[in-house]
């Protein structure tokens, strides 16, 4: 998955272009800037490779999942429907808003699983979030029906996925929102960044205006601009969208390798008959960035892990016992240990979680072996991977 293994040339050439400049700000400074705009270059970038009419850059996928969620209208007591298995930025975003984050179950795509959704929704529900975790996607096609019929946004974290599709339309353009991430390890980075996608004009003049301050950006003086409505400081700097731009620009080139990498090694994989791999929906194209698996039980994967380790391979993650990603070990969540008060009704919801069970998604993600697909193998360190990687889990079972 990570962008920054590939820096090159064209890295080098547009940092400098914004460094020479020595205009390090996105907006403003028109006579100084020796004509760089390396945010609304790649944002036109961004609209063409997603096939949607608005994209606009913020400063992390953290920030593109709050500004995606506050152009939908959520805020103080919504409800919002997301997955147990996803990062901890999904329900930091809505936590930021006001609104109360609903955990729910996910199933073998390793996203929302479509009955939990369907049982969860209440008359606060606002919105949908499905996290196309791991390059895959949610069955949206589903989700978009249950938003139809009960009037509720479909938001989708798309920011471990970019470059993957679903009924031939990019991941993150088929729900009224979609948010990417360009950190350090994702698919392309610009050290820090994010986008959101949409189609709605609406939402895309609030998100440019939320984002920096609530500013009109109407005409070119930039003191002289008025604020339609009160917003924040979420802004990429030229410097990380330059990176970000040379980034886009190769996007196909690192979903090829993926792609190839992902294949000799599930090839390789489908030689183990206890092996299963992740559902993708029919519809859908992942991203290749990660290759998912499941095995027998816990303790069979947790001897794989040991395993794979012993093997030397690196990479491959079992979510399980993992703090970032999975409910179980949410324990600043399910204590809602805030820094500041929230609303008791927000509190009892956290609390909560710690007596839920989600004893679907457990039966799915301690099984779930996730492998990172690297861009800098040669084919002959996929393959001797390959091997390695068959004969550890073998091993164990
Ligand atoms: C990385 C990530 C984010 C947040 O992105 P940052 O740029 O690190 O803030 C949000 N959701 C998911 C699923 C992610 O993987």
């Amino acid at each position: 998955m990570p962008g920054f293994e590939l820096f090159g040339p064209s890295e080098h050439k547009e940092v400098n272009d914004v460094l020479d400049s020595g205009i390090l700000m996105r907006y403003g400074f028109d006579a100084m800037r020796n004509g760089h705009w390396k945010a609304k270059a790649l944002e036109a970038e961004l609209q063409t490779h997603m096939q949607v009419k608005h994209a606009q850059l913020v400063s992390s996928g953290t920030a593109a999942v709050s500004v995606a969620l506050a152009v939908a209208g959520v805020g103080t007591g919504d409800e919002v429907i997301l997955p147990t298995f996803t990062f901890v930025a999904s329900f930091e975003a809505v936590l930021m808003l006001g609104a109360i984050p609903i955990l729910v179950d996910i199933d073998d795509t390793l996203t929302l699983d479509i009955a939990a959704v369907k049982d969860a929704i209440t008359p606060k529900t606002k919105a949908i979030m499905p996290v196309h975790m791991c390059g895959g996607m949610a069955r949206l096609k589903e989700l978009k029906e249950i938003c139809e019929t009960h009037n509720l946004k479909l938001i989708e974290d798309a920011c471990q996925a970019i470059g993957g599709t679903y009924e031939g339309k990019p991941l993150g353009s088929y729900g009224d929102v979609g948010c990417f991430s360009f950190d350090f390890v994702k698919t392309i980075t610009a050290a820090e960044g994010g986008a959101i996608i949409t189609n709605n004009d609406d939402y895309a003049t609030w998100a440019d205006h939320y984002s920096d301050h609530g500013h009109d950006h109407v005409g070119s003086d930039r003191g002289a601009e008025t604020h339609p409505f009160l917003g924040y400081n979420f802004r990429i700097s030229e410097l990380h969208a330059a990176v970000g731009l040379a980034q886009v620009r190769r996007l196909q080139e690192f979903l090829d390798i993926q792609q190839k990498h992902y294949t000799i090694l599930k090839d390789a994989l489908k030689s183990i008959p206890e092996l299963t791999f992740r559902t993708i929906p029919e519809e859908g194209v992942e991203n290749y960035s990660f290759l998912n698996f499941f095995l027998t039980d816990l303790e069979t994967t947790t001897k794989a892990m040991a395993a794979l380790k012993h093997a030397g391979i690196d990479g491959c993650f079992h979510y399980y016992d993992n703090n970032w990603h999975y409910v179980r070990k949410w324990d600043h969540l399910k204590e809602a240990k805030t820094l500041f008060p929230i609303p008791a009704q927000t509190k009892e919801a956290l609390n909560a979680l710690s007596t839920k069970s989600f004893k679907q998604s457990d039966h799915y993600i301690a099984r779930n072996i996730s492998c990172l697909i690297k861009l800098s193998w040669t084919e002959a360190d996929v393959k001797q991977r390959a091997l390695k990687m068959v004969e550890a889990i073998k091993s164990v079972l």
